[in-house]
């Protein structure tokens, strides 16, 4: 994954920046509870919301499954119809691809549609080392990187901003970008969004090359699918010459039939909307109209490792509609920048170890980014187990283990810090495993139980000051129950 966010401090460390900054909890306690109250509403209306979700998980392990097969129909469809597929196995190799085949077409600048897998693979500041300059046409994504920000949201990345901060933003930075914002603008929705649309207007009838995601791929025609909301997307998809695409694999169906089941799943579940405003889809290429000449770029990037977790594989079947941000009281408090990514919120907190690994102290304190209330759960809209994922990866932190790395088994070191964990855990199993010693301990605490401390020393005191420590009975249950039911009555 790209060092987007490399930098960063682990999550306790930058949520605790977070929590300090009242505008931004203000901002995002009024959006978050705005959605989810919305979302609820629309998932409510579908009597049949449960089959619907059991059958998208179905869908999703079923393509996990099979990924190989489905992938070379993907490919096989997309080249017959005229466009060209590219496999990249990291961020480096997506990168490398993609930049040589804008230069390839002469060309300095480029439209983008909002896309994840782009921001993951840190696309942009590649393109701008090689001297072209990436223009982000969804509005939140533009209000990002007229700020010089980083995404705080999946599906709307400018969350922690609000009216007059945008105002502020457009005022300062649409000049230097190209279309300066109108004088007197205000912070009216309707006015900002207008200077939006007049500023990008000019980049999208003069840009030769757009660039794209996917929110999933139809194998069996080489099908494209992007869910949008402004109509920015339909015209980069359209309008330049040159379309390339970069999408995770992960992202394939097999059939239209499947897609389907998400076409009415992923608008409730993001935007409480019955159906998204803009849905296109293309296939290859056309001699009539859209671009000239279509290249798939097939991102791997960690998820082949993800996939061979049999607990954390569950995680790719994500459909990105952040329903579990926008439910989740971490995420809330916390803002989407602490989690260290382009992934925020619970899905962020299990896919960003695994695309990345736990070794760094930013991914290594990510499983433990939630309380494991479960609401994440509760919404998501494939079943994604993420509180029993969140756990099988504080255990990888805890224990090491082993994971595959591109295609190889290795075994991974104890994330640091966690060592006085481990060693608690090692010593509680022997004594549980010595019923003599247990005892003895038992007897012991309760003869000592009036010198035991309130509140534990050391780094164990950030935990008792938040909770009564249980006192010590006077005497152990092994022996209370030998003296009242005698002694050899199975204690
Ligand atoms: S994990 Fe589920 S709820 Fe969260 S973004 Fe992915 S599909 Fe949506």
């Amino acid at each position: 994954m790209s060092g987007t966010f490399v930098g960063m401090p682990a999550f306790p460390a930058a949520a605790r920046a977070a929590v300090g900054d009242a505008t931004l909890r203000a901002n995002l306690r009024h959006a978050t509870r705005t959605i989810r109250d919305k979302r609820a509403g629309a998932v409510a209306e579908l009597d049949d919301w449960a089959r619907l979700r059991e059958a998208g998980k179905h869908i999703k392990d079923h393509t996990l499954r099979h990924l190989d097969r489905y992938l070379l129909r993907l490919e096989r469809e997309v080249t017959a119809a005229g466009g060209t597929v590219h496999w990249a196995a990291d961020a480096a190799e997506a990168n490398r691809i993609v930049t040589r085949l804008v230069e390839e077409t002469g060309e300095s600048e480029v439209v983008k549609v909002k896309s994840m897998a782009t921001q993951e693979i840190g696309l942009n500041e590649a393109l701008e080392a090689a001297g072209v300059r990436a223009y982000e046409t969804d509005l939140a994504e533009l209000i990002v990187q007229l700020g010089r920000d980083r995404p705080s949201h999946i599906l709307v990345p400018a969350i922690h901003r609000n009216r007059g901060e945008i105002r502020d933003i457009f005022r300062t930075e649409m000049g230097r970008w190209g279309r300066p914002a109108p004088d007197g603008l205000t912070d009216e929705p309707a006015e900002l969004a207008e200077a939006a649309r007049l500023h990008l207007r000019e980049k999208f009838l003069r840009a030769k090359v757009g660039i794209s995601g996917a929110n999933f791929m139809v194998a069996e025609t080489g099908t494209l699918v992007v869910v949008e909301s402004e109509g920015n997307g339909r015209m980069c998809l359209t309008l330049p010459e040159t379309l390339i695409s970069v999408v995770g694999i992960e992202k394939v169906v097999p059939t239209w039939r499947d897609l389907e089941v998400f076409l009415q799943t992923l608008p409730r579940s993001s935007t409480a909307e019955r159906m998204n405003p803009y849905t296109s889809t293309w296939t290859g290429t056309s001699d009539s109209d859209g671009p000239r000449a279509f290249h798939l770029v097939l991102l791997d990037n960690g998820r082949t490792d993800a996939l061979a977790d049999e607990v954390g594989r569950q995680a790719l079947r994500c459909i990105r509609c952040s329903a579990c941000l926008n439910v989740c009281p971490v995420y809330e408090r916390a803002g989407g920048h602490a989690y260290g990514s382009v992934y925020p919120g619970p899905i962020g907190a299990i896919l960003s170890p695994q695309l990345r690994g736990t070794g760094s102290a930013v991914d290594a304190s990510l499983p433990y980014a939630s309380s494991l209330c479960g609401a994440c759960y509760e919404v998501c809209p494939v079943a994604i187990d993420i509180p029993e994922v969140l756990v099988h990866l504080r255990e990888r932190v805890v224990e090491g283990g082993d994971v595959t790395r591109r295609g190889v088994r290795v075994r991974l070191r104890p994330a640091k810090g966690h060592a006085a964990e481990r060693a608690a855990m090692r010593a509680a199993r022997w004594v549980l495993g010595h019923p003599g010693a247990l005892r003895a301990g038992q007897r012991l605490a309760s003869r000592t139980r009036a010198a035991h401390p309130r509140a534990l020393p050391g780094p164990g005191r950030a935990w008792s000051a938040t909770r009564d420590l249980p006192p010590v009975p006077a005497e152990p249950f092994r022996d209370w129950w030998r003296r009242t039911h005698g002694e050899g009555s199975g204690a």
